[in-house]
């Protein structure tokens, strides 16, 4: 059966993160990574998240590379669309969002969607059309001062006026308080007088669900990860999907030996990597040396090869005063993705020569690059280890179990139980 929701988000972790939203909802979900090759079959799900990186990237490549993934889902049967952005509203005034979202309406024939960054329980909301990061303005929050995206303003209704020719309007709060029916009165009243988007206040979680039954039937949806939280439930009702619980997240189980790599330097990881190491073998790239040309992937190589019997981590994570040494002498660019390459390079031939075939991986650029040198091209979405991060399967001829992590979650102790619980 062809998917019934077609997803394109504008970076990695955040397909991630809307996949695993979707799982928890009971809907069968892969991620794809990029846009599969003519003639790669539709996998037989009920959501496909295709993950590109086109949130900074300039508007015109943004807006091709999205319509590309858009034209894709429309082949593989979808009939709904998600456009998933982060639910800081990450974008400039060029774009992205607005110039994405506008090219999929064109595409779509449709004429109207909303734009609802809100997820409460993560501290994200919205009221009369303003943005709050936790207690915080976003305007007032760190967003404020991001290196690609500042976000300034935080009038949603606004900031997004000035990425689009359409009107944009609001689903004020007492509406979305209403109910299913009033979000929906509302949003006919909004077409009605030529409005193009609506931003949609959101302070509960509760109200995701009643926003989601509300807009279930839009073609186009545009957001981060919360708003997708009532549409599941919405598609059970409409009967565009089972109503079988436990079917979304069970994915085949993966035999084989483990390893974990580190490539965050977040506190979180940071932490992760000092409970893993009072238990547990681990070895310590050191970026100085690899510039130097010794030779720290064959060293990392043999260390993991001297410990057959239990998974080994391998590591260049490091506490900040560290990381501004090393980027000081290598250049911030350059040290990244030297790292990147060498974790990259022993993960891949690790998995290739010594049958490592579950991988636990710490951050969002290192998953990247890992994910990119074992050649994976799409993961089936199975349970929650820690919120944000699913354990997955690959797509494929070569079946790997994998834990994508970004930097700052999970729990202390994550690297050991995502291997305890990752399929
Ligand atoms: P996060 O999800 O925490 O942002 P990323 O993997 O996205 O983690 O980014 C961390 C970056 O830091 C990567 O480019 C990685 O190669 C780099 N890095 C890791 N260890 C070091 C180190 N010791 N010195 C400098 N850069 C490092």
């Amino acid at each position: 059966m062809a998917p019934v929701l077609g997803c394109v988000a504008d970076d990695f972790t955040g397909a991630t993160d809307l996949a695993n939203m979707l799982v928890r909802g009971g809907l069968r979900t892969v991620q794809l990574i990029g846009v599969p090759e003519a003639g790669t079959p539709v996998p037989d799900v009920d959501a496909i998240v295709v993950a590109l990186k086109s949130r900074t990237i300039p508007v015109a490549d943004a807006v091709s590379d999205s319509l590309v993934a858009l034209k894709w889902l429309q082949e593989a049967g979808a009939s709904r669309f998600f456009f998933k952005y982060c639910s800081t509203f990450d974008s400039t005034d060029q774009g992205n969002i607005g110039p994405v979202a506008d090219a999929f309406l064109d595409a779509l024939g449709a004429d109207f969607t909303i734009a609802c960054p809100a997820f409460p329980e993560t501290g994200r909301t919205i009221f009369k059309g303003h943005l709050f990061v936790g207690d915080q303005l976003l305007s007032d929050s760190s967003m404020r001062h991001h290196p690609l995206t500042p976000m300034t303003d935080s009038n949603l209704v606004a900031v997004l006026g000035r990425q689009t020719k359409r009107k944009v309007g609001l689903v004020q709060h007492r509406d979305v308080a209403d109910g299913a029916e009033a979000i929906g009165e509302r949003i006919r009243a909004l077409r009605e007088d030529g409005f193009g988007y609506a931003i949609v206040d959101a302070i509960s979680d509760d109200q995701l669900y009643e926003i989601g039954e509300a807009l279930a039937d839009l073609p186009l949806i545009t957001g981060g990860s919360g708003v997708a939280l009532g549409l599941p439930n919405a598609y059970r009702r409409r009967d565009l999907v089972p109503d079988q619980p436990g079917r979304a997240d069970a994915v085949p189980s993966v035999p084989g030996k483990a390893l974990v790599v580190a490539g965050s330097c977040s506190s979180a990881t940071l932490g992760q990597v000092a409970i893993w190491e009072q238990t547990r073998p681990s070895y310590n790239i050191d970026p100085l040396k690899l510039a130097d040309g010794v030779d720290e992937v064959a060293a990392a190589l043999a260390f993991a090869r001297a410990h057959p019997d239990q998974p080994v981590l391998v590591y260049a994570s490091a506490a900040p005063e560290v990381v501004k040494t090393v980027q000081q002498r290598l250049g911030r660019e350059e040290a990244g993705a030297m790292v990147e390459r060498a974790l990259a390079a022993i993960a891949k031939t690790l998995v290739d020569a010594d049958g490592v075939r579950r991988l636990v991986v710490a951050g969002g650029e290192t998953s990247g690059a890992v994910v990119s040198a074992l050649g994976v091209t799409g993961l089936h979405i199975g349970a929650q280890i820690d919120p944000g991060v699913p354990g997955t399967v690959t797509l494929g001829d070569r079946t790997l179990a994998l834990a994508l992590k970004s930097g700052n979650f999970g729990a202390p102790d994550f690297f050991e139980k995502a291997l305890a619980q990752m399929p």
